[in-house]
């Protein structure tokens, strides 16, 4: 299931960092920004239990979180989400999954991976800005699955119909949140009108 965030002010934000005349540094801010109003969002999905506490004034039974939250980025471009998802989530732990999209076939190759081992049960954050084929996205699920994360969540800044169908089709239990879903991918399985190579954009290496 997908869910696409239709906040006005998530829309204007897009706005300015979709537009080729925003710089890697504004680019950067806005694009953790834009992370933590979709990760608000996302976390609705997260358990809580009773818990009782003891305010000025009196006791009452509040909430807690159950579980922890992992956050894995896809590398390189998922690091541009990270620190927008930790400033609403600062405990969680994070991992590291590295793929790259061999430029021929234009599918993922994983080349790293680091996760957190010995969490019960989290609910993990997978970060991606740009969901386009869902390549990186099926794959890195399947390597979330294998080692035994079963509660995840795929945040994305800009989605492609065509990389929600592929991610709903091979893991119909991950929620999807985005920013956007825009119209296409084009040839070269880029997103249109999306904001170009989400990466160079970030770390401003083109
Ligand atoms: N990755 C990007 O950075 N941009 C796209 O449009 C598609 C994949």
């Amino acid at each position: 299931m997908y869910n696409e965030i239709n906040h006005p002010f998530l829309k204007h934000k897009l706005t300015v960092l979709r537009d080729q005349k925003t710089e890697h540094k504004d680019f950067r801010e806005l694009a953790n920004e834009i992370t933590m109003l979709i990760c608000y969002e996302a976390l609705k999905n997260v358990e809580v239990e009773d818990f009782e506490i003891q305010t000025p004034m009196s006791k009452m039974t509040g909430k807690k979180m159950k579980n922890e939250i992992v956050v894995v980025p896809i590398l390189r471009a998922g690091i541009g989400m990270l620190d927008g998802i930790l400033t609403l989530v600062p405990n969680a732990r994070v991992g590291f999954v590295g793929m790259y999209r061999d430029h021929e076939t234009k599918k993922p190759v994983e080349y790293y991976s680091k996760l957190p081992e010995d969490v019960r049960n989290p609910l993990v954050f997978l970060i991606d800005p740009m969901l386009a084929t869902g390549g990186s996205a099926v794959a890195t699920i399947d390597l979330l699955k294998n080692k035994g994360f079963s509660n995840i969540v795929l945040i994305s800044i800009i989605s492609a119909p065509e990389g929600i169908k592929v991610v709903e089709e091979a893991h119909p239990d991950v929620q999807i949140f985005t920013g956007n879903v825009d119209e296409r991918l084009d040839h070269n399985k880029y997103i249109i009108p999306g904001l170009g190579d989400a990466g160079d954009r970030l770390f401003g290496t083109k």
